[in-house]
């Protein structure tokens, strides 16, 4: 079980981090979680979390924004393990509009296809 900062009881990616729900899990760190989505959109389909509850984009900081610089090191350490040699794609929602639909920060790493012209 891992330590989840700012745990939110309601939030489903809470819960997998802490492992009270399970996950095919990809990556692990103090700081980070990464595990495969549920319903991928690509043949890879990964999702990389922060392990302290941060709403979304829409809720970095300056005082968070070393957190998520970080994420993004660790997102390109899973790309290429995941021999995302061609390209792969980041994605972040944000909100209703944004397509969020769970409402803790999230990036999808995307790739082992060709994603080019699908931007929404
Ligand atoms: P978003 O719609 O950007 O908030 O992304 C949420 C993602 O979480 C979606 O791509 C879902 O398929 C994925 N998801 C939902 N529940 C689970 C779960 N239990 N395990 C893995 N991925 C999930």
């Amino acid at each position: 079980m891992s330590n989840v900062q700012n745990y939110d009881p309601d939030c489903l990616f809470c819960k997998i981090v802490r492992g009270d729900i399970p996950s095919d899990k990809v990556y692990e760190d103090e700081l980070c979680y990464a595990f495969r989505d549920i319903d991928p959109q690509a043949p890879t389909h990964i999702l990389v979390v922060p392990k302290t509850h941060i709403a979304s984009c829409g809720a970095v900081t300056a005082e968070n924004a070393g957190l998520v610089g970080y994420i993004f090191t660790v997102i390109a350490q899973i790309a290429a393990a995941e021999g995302l040699d061609k390209g792969w794609r980041v994605v972040s929602n944000v909100g209703p509009d944004g397509g969020q639909s769970v409402p803790h920060l999230h990036f999808h790493i995307l790739g082992g296809r060709c994603l080019s012209g699908q931007m929404g």
